[in-house]
């Protein structure tokens, strides 16, 4: 595994010259040519499609259990270890939330928007509900992109497929945070996973109604990494006209 020594205050094994040794694939990793980092393991859903809902920790072949919660300066060292000037884009991204940790997230895409990177966030769309105001102000200037995992049509299967404290009402306010971060950035997409049996043209009219772009990304068994087929929760297999809502993220 790719370690290297980077400055840290939280108490990792320490190295001879008095810096922390970090697992970098712990934080920073390439995937399908974009840079990757990844801030914290924490979430605010519970995704029945996540491999870490059911204990995998794997993505892109790199194991991301440990969570090192690491700091700005921790994560441009990290991104710089696995090769930062050989790509053109950088992406905060999970296996975690990464605006459960937004002071870190700003301060790391803020430097490496400075550098030229493009800079893209991509978020439940919780924030603003979780912290209790308006944070898609804060994005701007610091992102070029955000993308906000809709995941559903309505929040009835968004709940169904996303657990979470808020349940149905956190679609809505994904929704809306989307709209907001329209404002801000200039690219704003909404992504959903291609579950079989979600009703993508229900999620497609949605994101239409959002006035922005929806990427459906593949659908990856997790619990075996790969292509497969499987069904999606009871309460989310409902009939298409049911599952249409007005706004989202
Ligand atoms: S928000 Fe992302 S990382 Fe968290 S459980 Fe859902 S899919 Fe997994």
């Amino acid at each position: 595994m790719a370690k290297a020594s980077v400055k840290s205050d939280k108490g990792h094994s320490q190295g001879t010259d008095g810096r922390a040794t970090l697992d970098l694939v712990a934080i920073a990793y390439v995937y399908d040519g974009c840079l990757y980092l990844a801030v914290t393991r924490r979430c605010t859903l519970h995704c029945t499609f996540c491999p870490k809902t059911h204990g995998r920790w794997t993505v892109a072949g790199n194991s991301l259990h440990d969570d090192p919660e690491p700091s700005a300066a921790e994560l441009v060292a990290a991104a710089e270890a696995v090769g930062l000037e050989r790509h053109q884009e950088v992406a905060f991204v999970g296996l975690g939330e990464p605006t459960l940790r937004l002071p870190v997230v700003l301060e790391t895409a803020k430097q490496l928007r400075a550098r030229g990177f493009y800079v893209r966030l991509v978020t439940d769309g919780l924030a603003s509900l979780r912290e209790g105001h308006d944070v898609a102000p804060l994005l701007e200037g610091v992102f070029h992109e955000v993308d906000v995992s809709l995941n559903a049509p309505d929040g009835a299967t968004y709940a169904a497929l996303c657990p979470n404290p808020y349940g149905e009402r956190a679609h809505a306010a994904a929704c809306e945070f989307l709209r907001r971060v329209r404002l801000y950035v200039p690219c704003a997409k909404a992504t959903v996973v291609a579950i079989p049996g979600l009703d993508l043209e229900a999620c497609r009219a949605l994101a239409r109604d959002l006035r922005v772009e929806l990427r459906v990304r593949p659908y990856f068994d997790p619990l075996r990494g790969e292509p497969h087929p499987a069904p999606l929760p009871p309460s989310a297999n409902r009939p298409r006209s049911s599952s249409v809502a007005p706004p989202e993220a």
